[in-house]
């Protein structure tokens, strides 16, 4: 019997088989739990219902973050398929390449708020749409994915880590006003992955290597790993976790020197 059986999870951030959110989908279906997946827009729809065949009963549905009409339909779709979310998994970020590439000085007033809208804000309009679910399950989880570049300036990464900086924020307002209606909160602060998003990071394959060098375990985070720290906090044994921002990075965020 996995720790999740009977358990629904929607899975926010699926592109391909390298996505984050595919490595934490994998860990909680091996759980058990039973996943929803959303994809956005038509280019990503066939990637993500072919990952979602390959486990049981798994349900797809298109989902752009910004668009509250289709985080409604997602959310109605799931209240007819049973009414209950046990976890939502949040792996979603967008900032125009432009705006991680040049000084952060420059981002425009567009670029800040698309960065932040995307990838901060949504969390909110997620949540907010999914409460009735994860109040049903009566030991409903939030999982944002974060990093580090959020608290310390990290080259190139400019407006995201202020978007993630907010998201994290977020989290803990979320876990605040959540956690009297049982629903839990928490953020997963992951090194660098080898992703379709991180490669929209200037100098990205320079900050792996810097990681694995300076991380006190000598290596990168495997997406397994990640996964791993998901399933914790969606399950039972995180009972009393909320608000956090639990680091899943090889111990690179406790080095100075
Ligand atoms: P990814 O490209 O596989 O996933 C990003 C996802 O965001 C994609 O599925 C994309 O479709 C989705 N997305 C972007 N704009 C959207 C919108 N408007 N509506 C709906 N979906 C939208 O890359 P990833 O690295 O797996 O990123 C997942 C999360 O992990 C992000 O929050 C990212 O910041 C975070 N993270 C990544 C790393 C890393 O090194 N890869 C490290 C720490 C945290």
């Amino acid at each position: 019997m996995g720790l999740l059986e009977g358990k629904t999870g929607l899975v926010v951030g699926v592109a391909n088989k390298r996505s984050i959110a595919w490595g934490i989908a994998q860990a909680l279906a091996a759980a058990g739990m039973r996943l929803h997946f959303t994809y956005q827009g038509e280019r990503l729809k066939e990637s993500v219902e072919a990952l979602a065949a390959t486990l049981p009963e798994a349900r797809v549905h298109p989902c752009d973050v910004t668009a509250d009409a289709e985080i409604a339909a997602v959310c109605r779709a799931l209240a007819e398929d049973g009414g209950a979310l046990d976890t939502l998994v949040h792996s979603v970020a967008f900032a125009h390449k432009e705006d991680l590439e040049a000084g952060f000085v420059t981002t425009s007033r567009e670029g800040f708020r698309v960065a932040l809208d995307v990838s901060a804000y949504s969390l909110v309009a997620l949540t907010r749409a999914a409460l009735p679910l994860l109040e049903r399950s009566g030991q409903g989880s939030v999982i944002a994915m974060t990093y580090y570049g959020s608290e310390k300036v990290a080259g190139n990464y400019n407006v995201m880590g202020v978007a993630k900086a907010g998201l994290e924020s977020a989290v803990r307002y979320l876990a605040a006003d959540l956690g009297p209606r049982g629903v839990r909160v928490n953020a997963i602060s992951a090194g660098p992955v080898n992703t379709l998003a991180a490669r929209g990071i200037r100098g990205f394959t320079a900050m792996l290597h810097h990681h694995a060098e300076r991380a006190p375990l000598r290596r990168n985070v495997e997406l397994r790993e990640i996964g791993d720290a998901a399933l914790f906090l969606a399950s039972p044994m995180a009972s009393a976790v909320t608000g956090q921002v639990l680091f899943v990075d090889c111990g690179y965020s406790i080095m100075a020197l």
